[in-house]
């Protein structure tokens, strides 16, 4: 099989192109990513020298580009976005073109080549915040940033062109994600590397809002499950199963550093700051995925791996 990944030098995309190497001998992948301020070759340490990997500095919403690389795989699986909540609320335009005309623009290639699988990497935020309960797959959907929203539009137009034109797609809303190669500016590795740094760490509000954690690993694993046994046309939660308020998780690496609360920063909130994030798995579930990781042993793994990659993120701090 051959796949054309996007945003594969980001977080997700290059974890999820190792598993894909390493997991089927036979398959190849061509990534197309365009080196924003959150892609980073560095990613590609591990498998940039795979035969069965190729690189292609590009933009999702350059329709030439991407028709003509589309004409040479069998599957798309969509990470490039813009990905970052507080930039969508300073500077919201981009995460528009991005995560909404780069979509648009890579379903409609998909379509004219008659592609067979293309899987829209959505996320949890698209069904924007509850109280109590878990949202499943057939809720409506309420973002509340525009990035959320930019992905819910980019998640909705990838179903239309499945109802319209039959195009062969499966859309996953995972929860958030952690482990290694993430950007220091999301919380688990900016907490991380200010506290290796001997820095606070900033906590939003009263740090009681509520996130599901799921390790990186079993995203990218969930993502691989429903590409090969998803129904065309469905849309899967996949989350970890790790409900965990924000102040807690703070606690958790202030623990594993040894340091107190003192190094607890509390800062504004973050404007419209969604309360809780929940997703019923159940569906994904039933089809016969489960994430394996422990929480508690994917996070001291993920710490392990921030301490013994300095020359990773270091230089990213400053930006
Ligand atoms: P990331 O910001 O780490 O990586 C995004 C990648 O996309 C980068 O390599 C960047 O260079 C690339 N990119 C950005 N704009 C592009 C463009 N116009 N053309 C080509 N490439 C472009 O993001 P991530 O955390 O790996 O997230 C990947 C996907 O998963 C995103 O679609 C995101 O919405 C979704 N998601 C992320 C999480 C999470 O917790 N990180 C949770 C749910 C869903």
């Amino acid at each position: 099989m051959k796949l054309l990944v996007t945003g594969g030098l980001g977080f997700i995309g290059s974890n999820f192109i190792q598993l894909v190497l390493e997991k089927y001998p036979d398959y190849s992948i061509i990534n197309l990513d365009k080196l924003t301020y959150c892609g980073n070759p560095n990613n590609a340490q591990e498998f940039s020298q795979n035969p069965r990997y190729s690189f292609v500095r590009g933009d999702v919403c350059n329709g030439p580009l991407v028709n003509d690389l589309i004409s040479n795989v069998d599957v798309v699986v969509h990470f490039a976005a813009e990905s970052h909540v507080d930039n969508s609320i300073n500077e919201p335009f981009i995460f528009t073109k991005t995560n909404m005309l780069g979509t648009h623009v890579l379903l409609e290639a998909a379509r004219q080549k008659k592609i067979k699988r293309f899987i829209m990497i959505s996320t949890d935020e698209v069904y924007g915040s509850i109280r109590e309960g878990s949202f499943k797959e057939t809720d409506g959907l309420f973002p509340n940033s525009p990035y959320a929203a930019s992905k819910a539009s980019a998640d909705v137009l990838s179903r239309s062109y499945y109802k319209t034109y039959g195009l062969p797609v499966i859309v996953t809303r995972s929860s958030n994600n952690f482990g290694a190669y993430q950007h220091p500016e999301k919380l688990i590795p900016l907490f991380i590397t200010n506290l290796i740094q001997g820095k606070k760490v900033p906590v939003y509000g009263d740090g009681k809002n509520i996130r599901d954690w799921i390790y990186v690993l079993d995203n990218c694993e969930g993502i691989d499950f429903v590409l090969h046994h998803g129904k065309l046309g469905e849309v899967y939660n996949v989350g970890g199963g790790n409900e965990i308020p924000n102040i807690d998780i703070t606690k958790m690496l202030l623990e594993n550093f040894k340091l107190d609360n003192t190094f607890i920063s509390y800062v504004e909130d973050r404007l419209g700051h969604d309360f809780r994030y929940a997703l019923d798995c159940s569906k994904i579930n039933n089809l016969g995925w489960n994430p394996k990781h422990d929480f508690k042993t994917a996070l001291d793994s993920t710490i392990e791996w921030y301490k013994n990659n300095d020359h990773w993120w270091k230089y990213l701090k400053v930006k």
